[in-house]
């Protein structure tokens, strides 16, 4: 064993475009370093409320049972397909990219019966083929990816639901890549059971999953006739520590409720709204910058493309390698490849909550075009960038969908 020392903790300073972790608002690390208190300090207890109502505000709900799971979006997973599925459940599971992927994989580690419906790479699940697969069942719950990071493509909720409606079925919603993001509200599109991920559009660090569950839902799951098989995933005792009893159950990580308490006091102070048209407005600038530079988006349908996350094919003999450690090598900047089927065929570039501005979308556009060229793939000069700046001075209004 060698024996010099480690040295001090230097994280390089990137800008994080990739689909999570996203950059972090000085004003959220900052929350991060308040000292620390006990979990069942009375001070903690409170705070617990402020960062419930916070989260309501987020999703647009007025449940009482929402809290911040303490995991990762894949733990929001996992809570919210275990807590309602028993032996002799049938269930739906969308599956379009990896991530809703990882829902069914989960769900069939359960003894429901799980019945993927799927969808090619790069497209939605058709709401005709979730109809046909229901067919003479009674369904407990149909599960989807609001936003499929994997493919960038995103899901018309309202068309689940009414299927949902018509089987009797719970609407189980992963909203981790939409959440503070995208157009969307809890009770408003009536999604039974939903979570997020904290380090996407909500800009907070990674090792929370906001949860929330109507009280449709609640009481099925309060009337299982068996117990959930995982002890920690169990929601019961997560509502009675994050219920009115503040009861222990397990130590919840304290610095990164503060972090997620203050990016969700940013989301709410810029409005949903307007971050959501933030959204919009720079992914446009965006897609007209790549589009300029002669390559082409993998979602075709318009419609179909999440705001949060833009997929781009990779052209014939560039190497997906070389180009991301260039970028991150030269200019501190990270973008993704492709996950699953789509590796080797697709960059993402992930435009979320803190790392959606401007600044960044003209920097990377700069950059990308001096790293494909030194990678051999020719681009008009200043094309990107000027089809980015065109789309500021110019932003297509009509084509920005605010929900509303
Ligand atoms: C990132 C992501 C997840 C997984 O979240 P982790 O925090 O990596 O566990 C799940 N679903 C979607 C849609 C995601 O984008």
């Amino acid at each position: 064993m060698r024996d010099e020392p480690i040295g001090e903790l230097l994280p390089p300073a990137r800008l994080m475009l990739t689909p999570g972790p996203s950059c972090i608002d000085p004003r959220v690390y900052r929350a991060m370093m308040a000292p620390m208190v006990g979990h069942l300090d009375p001070w903690f207890m409170e705070m617990m409320t402020d960062v419930q109502i916070l989260l309501r505000r987020v999703f647009q709900t007025d449940n009482r049972v929402t809290y911040p799971l303490s995991a990762s979006g894949s733990g929001g997973i996992e809570a919210a397909v275990l807590n309602p599925l028993e032996a002799g459940d049938d269930a739906i599971v969308c599956v379009n990219g990896v991530f809703s992927e990882r829902m069914a994989v989960i769900a069939e580690r359960t003894p429901a019966n799980i019945i993927r419906v799927e969808a090619p790479m790069g497209r939605t699940v058709d709401p005709e083929d979730v109809r046909r697969a229901a067919k003479g069942k009674k369904l407990k719950l149909i599960g989807l990816a609001h936003g499929e990071t994997s493919t960038s493509v995103i899901q018309r909720l309202a068309d689940y639901r009414k299927v949902a409606d018509e089987f009797g079925a719970l609407l189980v919603v992963d909203t981790v890549a939409t959440l503070a993001g995208v157009p969307f509200g809890v009770d408003r599109d009536r999604v039974d059971i939903c979570f997020s991920g904290s380090q996407k559009a909500i800009s907070a660090p990674p090792g929370m999953s906001p949860m929330t569950v109507n009280a449709k839902a609640e009481e099925i799951i309060r009337a299982r006739k068996t117990k959930v098989q995982s002890w920690y995933f169990d929601m019961q005792p997560a509502m009675n520590y994050w219920g009115k009893e503040r009861l222990y159950h397990h130590t919840p990580p304290i610095p990164l409720i503060y972090a997620l308490r203050e990016a969700l006091r940013c989301v709410l102070e810029e409005g949903l709204e307007a971050r959501w048209e933030r959204h919009a407005i720079n992914q446009q600038a965006l897609i007209a910058g790549v589009e300029a530079m002669g390559l082409e988006l993998f979602v075709q349908n318009p419609a179909d493309r999440l705001p949060t996350v833009t997929g781009v094919r990779i052209p014939e003999g560039v190497d997906d390698h070389n180009v991301r450690t260039q970028l991150l090598d030269e200019f501190n900047i990270e973008i993704a490849g492709g996950l699953g089927p789509v590796k080797g065929k697709i960059w993402r570039v992930g435009l979320m909550g803190y790392s959606s501005q401007r600044q960044n979308i003209l920097l990377f556009l700069a950059a990308f075009e001096k790293v494909l060229l030194d990678q051999g793939f020719r681009v008009p000069s200043g094309a990107g960038v000027g089809a980015a700046v065109q789309s500021y001075r110019q932003p297509q209004r009509e084509e920005v969908n605010v929900g509303k």
